[in-house]
């Protein structure tokens, strides 16, 4: 698929890092930045799907000390914190919006349902979908992935502080050098990092195209739906 083609609907895989600072997980102007970034694309008239992730409350590989699936348990409670909290700034701007979430959780946000999540999409508003894939040992990346492709979207943005795919760590090797464009079948032989394998290779199997983008920027979102921001697994 080339850069160019026109994406009707799009799911937004939001880091949790993003969300919030050191002073705490969840930052106010953070989340208003990003409900006015996801408003500006809904104004464009962009369908979307948001997935948070929740690595700013909690992430299971960050919980040695507990059992893995209690630890993935935590991560997938940390996305609906985010969801809750995405929701109520998107409301606060006008936005229509709603929350699904792939873990139970009665009386905060529905369960989710492809059928009721695709209506909601055709009807315009923004769909959260916490919880992950409801399943430990994967990541919200695997989640964004298997609900594009379930919703009918045509790409997954993931936004987070990176500005692209590298090929290495940026953080700890200076001379990494940056990659416009690689093909899912060399980004998963090539063992790159930035998006987790096995949302990659779901996507791989379904030609779905992902970008990676620095999340912070002002239409760095609707900028890397349109090819002109980011780094593409396409
Ligand atoms: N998680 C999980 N299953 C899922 C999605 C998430 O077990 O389907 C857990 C996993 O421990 C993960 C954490 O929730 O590390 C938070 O998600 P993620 O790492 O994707 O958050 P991000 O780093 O994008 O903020």
């Amino acid at each position: 698929m080339s850069a160019s083609r026109i994406i009707r609907r799009a799911v937004l895989k939001l880091s949790g890092e993003v969300l919030g600072t050191d002073g705490g997980p969840l930052d106010e102007g953070a989340l208003l930045f990003f409900a006015g970034e996801i408003a500006a694309a809904r104004y464009q008239g962009l369908e979307l799907a948001v997935v948070p992730g929740g690595g700013n409350v909690a992430r299971g590989s960050a919980l040695p000390h507990l059992p893995a699936y209690a630890g993935h348990s935590i991560g997938m409670l940390s996305t609906l914190i985010n969801a809750v909290a995405l929701r109520e700034a998107l409301a606060a701007q006008g936005v229509p919006c709603s929350v699904q979430s792939a873990v139970p959780c009665a009386g905060i946000a529905g369960p989710v349902d492809v059928w009721s999540g695709r209506r909601a999409l055709d009807e315009g508003q923004v769909l959260i979908l916490a919880g992950g894939t409801g399943s430990p040992f994967v990541t919200t990346d695997t989640a964004a992935v298997i609900r594009a492709l379930a919703l009918g979207a045509g790409i997954v943005a993931k936004g987070s502080k990176v500005d692209g795919i590298y090929d290495s760590d940026p953080n700890t090797n200076a001379g990494a050098v940056r990659l416009e464009r690689v093909s899912h079948r060399d980004y998963l032989s090539r063992g790159l990092k930035v998006m987790d394998a096995a949302a990659v290779s779901i996507a791989f199997e379904h030609r779905l195209p992902l970008v990676v983008f620095k999340a912070d920027q002002a239409g760095a979102f609707v900028d890397a739906i349109n090819g002109k921001a980011g780094s593409r697994i396409e």
